[in-house]
């Protein structure tokens, strides 16, 4: 069986990604620094423990496990961390990306699936967000994303690399199964920290503004199921295969939410209130971001089949309840 090196699998969108991946019958090795990874999510194949700045270590497992491509998930991905300590951001994600390309070009591992994401857009108000919309991110998190973009394609023009970049819109929801789900330390994700507020984990959510230009003055995203999400990665890395080279794909199912209707959907999947205040502006968030794309479902055939409020947030909801890690 082919295998395929899974960077962060033991976090929450990786460790979803190596469950789909054994599924359809690759061995899935996680690579991971249990930074903001957890060894109790790795369950689907081998793991080898390592930092993306350790060039030697990445050689090390490429020549051990000779993978046939490579899904990219690890990184650090809070918005407002981002924005007041840039240099993490620069150098984890920007550097460790950097590191993790040129070993995969020595191993001759030339397949590569990169988690970007819409962040990379940054905030264009009505303006339909396309694969080939212009790139001006507003924080540094979605800056370092799309130095990573740029990285792909300079080494897919010099090595041909081939590559196939998702641009991810709001992740949410958990495996069905159970077996996986979301599990961030500290977390700072709406939905997670709503089931919180729920249970009782934190007084109250805050609402970060409720005088954006919306209809109901909260920011808008665009929710996909997880299980959705890596269901496209197993396509992409199949696209790989078949040869139809490089190529960018935005994951959202231009479906737009409100982060006050979120709540209420909550409410109603859960049959509680989320305890709530509304507070300030969070630096770095854009109003609205909603995918205009299809492209994914056009050329790729991929089809979400969870990506429902009242699924994504039942889901979680029956993992909050049971599910957590340690290392
Ligand atoms: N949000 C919020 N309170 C929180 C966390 C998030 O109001 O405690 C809002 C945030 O401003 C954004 C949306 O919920 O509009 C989704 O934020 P999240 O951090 O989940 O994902 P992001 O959009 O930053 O990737």
């Amino acid at each position: 069986m082919d295998k395929v090196l899974v960077t962060g699998g033991a976090g929450y969108i990786g460790s979803h990604a190596c469950k789909a991946l054994k599924a359809a019958g690759f061995i899935p090795v996680t690579f991971d620094s249990l930074v903001t990874g957890w060894r109790d999510a790795v369950k689907f194949g081998p793991f080898e423990e390592g930092d993306l700045q350790d060039r030697a270590r990445l050689d090390e497992v490429f020549e051990k496990h000779q993978p046939i491509a490579v899904m990219h998930f690890a990184a650090l991905s809070q918005v407002g961390e981002s924005m007041v300590e840039p240099g993490l951001y620069w150098r984890h994600n920007v550097g460790g990306s950097l590191a993790l390309i040129e070993a995969a070009v020595a191993a001759d591992c030339k397949q590569f699936i990169f988690s970007s994401t819409c962040a990379t857009y940054g905030d264009q108000d009505n303006v339909v967000l396309d694969e080939s919309s212009p790139q001006y991110p507003i924080n540094a998190y979605g800056a370092s994303k799309r130095a990573i973009e740029d990285i792909l394609r300079d080494f897919e023009a010099a090595n041909d690399l081939k590559h196939v970049i998702f641009r991810y819109f709001n992740v949410a929801g958990a495996d069905p199964e159970g077996e996986v789900g979301e599990f961030h330390q500290p977390e700072t994700h709406l939905i997670p920290l709503m089931l919180d507020a729920i249970a009782g984990k934190r007084a109250a959510l805050t609402v970060f503004g409720d005088d954006y230009d919306t209809p109901d003055g909260t920011c808008i995203r665009d929710y996909v199921h997880v299980c959705d999400l890596v269901d496209a990665h197993v396509l992409g890395l199949k696209w790989l295969q078949a040869n139809k080279g490089s190529r960018v794909f935005n994951l959202g199912t231009g479906s737009g939410f409100s982060v006050r209707e979120v709540l209420d959907h909550s409410r109603a999947v859960t049959n509680h209130v989320v305890p709530h205040e509304i507070g300030a502006r969070r630096p770095g968030d854009c109003t609205k971001l909603v995918s205009g794309s299809f492209r994914a479902m056009e050329e790729l055939g991929w089809k979400p089949k969870r990506s429902t409020l009242d699924k994504m947030i039942s889901d979680a909801w029956r993992w909050h309840q049971n599910g957590h890690y340690s290392n």
